[in-house]
């Protein structure tokens, strides 16, 4: 990576060569991905990190006395501490490797909602929440009868603090919420939201799968008492996120699932469970995954989230501008504080349709849903057309994205 740090002389062109994928080209036409909020590209740092990991180091971790497994150990372990440097934990045990987001929230809602929930207890959610955290809380609600409380979200695509604050009542048992919305980009007051759910004694988890992307993360700062991300939004592997949970109650909550790494002693009479954070890491868990996410972490670090966030937000804006001029299209999510993400759709048109039209010169835009169906319904639609940015694309990209989108009309309007 050749980077200027100063805003403002950031050398796209050298970062754009730091990720071979940018080069493709699609059916004849250099590819213009603008599908980061789904997944981001990763840079030849963490290629060449899962590359070395299998061809000098790969050998199961922990139960090793040989070279290999220390050596794969200690990078799977420095992994961990390279995570909680990045979310600022207080402790690296505070961080459990998961599949990602999903599996995290899915621990949460089944050992902490297992263990801590009854009939008639309340878990506070958002209208914008992504399904991976509207799903786990139906699932407990019909084992065990909760309620989820849906916090409204505004026409700007703002959450509603108001009744944000109405809701979290004495049943309150929970607040679950995304830090930043997939669809809308919408960045959500966490830290007042913490607070004020706190002075009732009301814990929160943050799904940060999208906020990790874009965003400095503090979880101390933040207070939260879980956060949530995954690795592969963050320029990292598929298939490894992590869970942060204060230690007290991570250490207080019964394992997620049960198998080899996560015992003290196994008798068929009884079994005793390790401490943070092996105890929620049952099973050989994804090594290079973590050791290739600890290689993202620190390439993004390296880059600093100031030059990140000063280009996507250059880039946010003159989409916006771009796409709001041309005719027939509306923007959902307007919010002042929001990520370099836009859902839009285009009067008339299937947004299926327009993404298809798109591919074929080589630009790659999400169309559908985008894993949020009550936030469409709530705007009276089945989805959008969402254009995400990342660090690592141009302004000349939204240009061939909005001659993409004339052509749309042409064709189609
Ligand atoms: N929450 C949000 C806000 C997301 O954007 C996503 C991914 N689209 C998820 C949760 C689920 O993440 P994953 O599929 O990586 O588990």
């Amino acid at each position: 990576m050749i980077l200027n740090k100063q805003a403002g002389d950031f050398d796209v062109q050298a970062v754009r060569r730091d990720f071979p994928i940018l080069g493709t080209t699609v059916g004849g036409k250099p590819l213009v991905y603008l599908d980061n909020a789904a997944t981001s590209q990763k840079p030849r740092a963490v290629i060449e990190r899962l590359e070395r990991y299998y061809r000098e180091e790969n050998a199961n971790i922990h139960r090793g006395v040989h070279f290999l497994s220390q050596e794969a150990t200690t990078a799977y372990e420095q992994a961990r501490e390279t995570v909680a440097r990045f979310l600022n934990a207080r402790e690296s045990r505070e961080c459990i490797f998961t599949r990602g987001t999903t599996e995290a929230i899915n621990l949460v809602a089944s050992s902490w909602g297992g263990q801590n929930l009854q009939a008639g207890d309340e878990i506070v959610l958002t209208t914008m929440e992504h399904h991976a955290n509207i799903v786990p809380w139906q699932l407990l609600r019909d084992q065990i009868g909760i309620e989820l409380k849906i916090v409204p979200v505004q026409d700007s695509g703002e959450l509603d603090v108001d009744a944000f604050k109405s809701l979290v009542g004495d049943k309150a048992r929970l607040v679950a919420l995304c830090h930043v919305s997939n669809a809308l980009g919408t960045i959500n007051p966490a830290k007042e939201l913490i607070a004020f759910a706190h002075e009732r004694g009301v814990p929160v988890l943050l799904d940060g799968a999208q906020a990790a992307a874009h965003l400095p993360i503090d979880v101390q700062a933040l207070d939260c008492d879980f956060f949530t991300f995954s690795g592969h939004k963050v320029c990292g592997p598929t298939g490894i996120g992590v869970l942060y949970g204060k230690a007290d109650i991570l250490g207080s909550i019964p394992p997620y699932q049960g198998g080899g790494d996560m015992i003290d002693r196994v008798t068929f009479e009884k079994t005793t469970f390790r401490g943070l954070p092996e105890r929620f890491e049952a099973g050989t868990p994804h090594i290079s995954g973590a050791i290739g996410l600890a290689a993202a972490l620190d390439y993004v670090t390296e880059m600093g989230h100031g030059v990140m966030q000063a280009q996507e937000q250059d880039l946010l804006a003159y989409a916006t501008e771009r796409l709001s001029a041309l005719p027939g299209l509306r923007i959902y999510g307007t919010a002042p504080e929001k990520v370099s993400v836009i859902s839009f759709i285009m009067e008339g048109i299937h947004p299926n349709d327009a993404g298809e039209i798109l591919d074929a010169d080589g630009v790659a835009v999400r169309t559908g849903h985008h894993c949020t169906m009550p936030l469409w319904a709530r705007f009276g639609l089945t989805g959008s057309i969402r254009a995400s940015f990342a660090f690592y694309n141009t302004r000349e990209e939204v240009d061939i994205l909005v001659a993409g989108l004339e052509k749309v009309r042409k064709l189609l309007g």
